[in-house]
């Protein structure tokens, strides 16, 4: 522990009074589910108060609630890893073995939305986020090339990490953040003027990053002013999210840390194994459901997710 930081609970570490806007000092995290190898991209969906999320190193979906349990919604799941839902509350995500975004359609089957950038396969779709207007962003690292347990291996055919839009209404994609070496989770503030994306690099490139990168969103098909945003210690970021208010929420080796958007960190969520993923739910949108090591988890916080 540094100097500045004091600890209010097991759970919460307070590096900023703001923080206790944010969770109760004494808020308690439940384990909602155990037993699977890596826990990744969880996403809420409403309609039936569930949780589905990847076990993204079993090559499996999973799917939480209450009232069931856990339940394989997928096995294979061609190592599905980020999860969302669009416009229309289909499941979107991204498939790091058939180096694709998939979707659900309202017969259950799974499609491929898009694999190919400029006649080049894409790596590995790693995390992804829908824009109000119904464009996918997503990160394409290539884990699921080069870690056996992401994907189905095979030749990297993009000369780089990029992050894409893919507008799904006309088909057309473009490479829109192409500085980042391994790109992983992403979120966007509540106005959707900064996009967030996490650079994991540190994870297996000797001199990889650690850090948050933040992009001014000029237009659909650009972004400007990079920067760094945080650097993740403890660790490699993964999962982001945000709040309402603009809080960014991000994913680290002990647990979530909370940032204000001009990257003061305020507190952390401890969690005591890695987190990768997490998500806003619960029937008031103030349940954060965390993706880590083997589990699920969750805590219920005083703000909410953006809707
Ligand atoms: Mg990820």
């Amino acid at each position: 522990m540094t100097s500045n930081e004091t600890q209010a609970s097991n759970t919460i570490a307070i590096y900023d009074d703001r923080m206790t806007a944010i969770v109760d000092p004494d808020a308690t995290l439940q384990k909602l589910a155990d037993g699977a190898v890596h826990t990744e991209g969880s996403v809420y969906l409403p309609k039936d108060e569930s949780v589905v999320y990847s076990d993204a190193h079993d090559n499996r979906l999973l799917r939480w609630s209450a009232k069931d349990g856990v339940t394989v919604l997928r096995h294979p799941s061609d190592y599905q890893n980020g999860n969302c839902l669009d416009l229309d509350n289909r499941l979107v995500s991204c498939s790091g073995g058939l180096r694709a975004i998939i979707r659900q359609e309202p017969n259950g089957e799974w499609i491929v939305l898009v694999d190919r950038y400029q006649g080049k396969r894409l790596n590995s779709p790693n995390d992804l986020v829908v824009k109000r207007d119904g464009s996918i962003w997503f990160t394409d690292p290539p884990y699921g090339i080069t870690e056996p347990n992401q994907g189905y291996g095979g030749e990297q055919e993009q000369p780089g990490s990029y992050v894409y839009r893919f507008d799904p209404a006309t088909g057309v994609i473009n490479a829109i953040v192409t500085d980042m070496l391994r790109p992983n989770g992403l979120t966007f503030s509540p106005d959707e003027c900064t996009l967030y994306v996490s650079d994991s690099s540190a994870f297996n490139l000797p001199d990889g990053y650690h850090y948050i990168r933040a992009y001014d969103v000029v237009s659909d098909r650009q972004v400007a002013n990079g920067r760094v945003f945080a650097v993740i210690d403890p660790g490699q970021p993964d999962g982001l999210c945000v709040d309402e208010p603009g809080h960014v929420f991000a994913t680290a080796q002990d647990g979530v840390q909370i940032y204000t958007s001009e990257g003061t960190l305020l507190g952390k969520i401890l969690v005591p194994e890695v987190c990768a993923n997490i998500t806003f739910g619960g029937k008031t949108g103030n349940r954060l459901f965390i993706a880590a090591g083997h589990a699920l988890y969750a805590i219920d916080l005083k703000t909410k997710g953006v809707k």
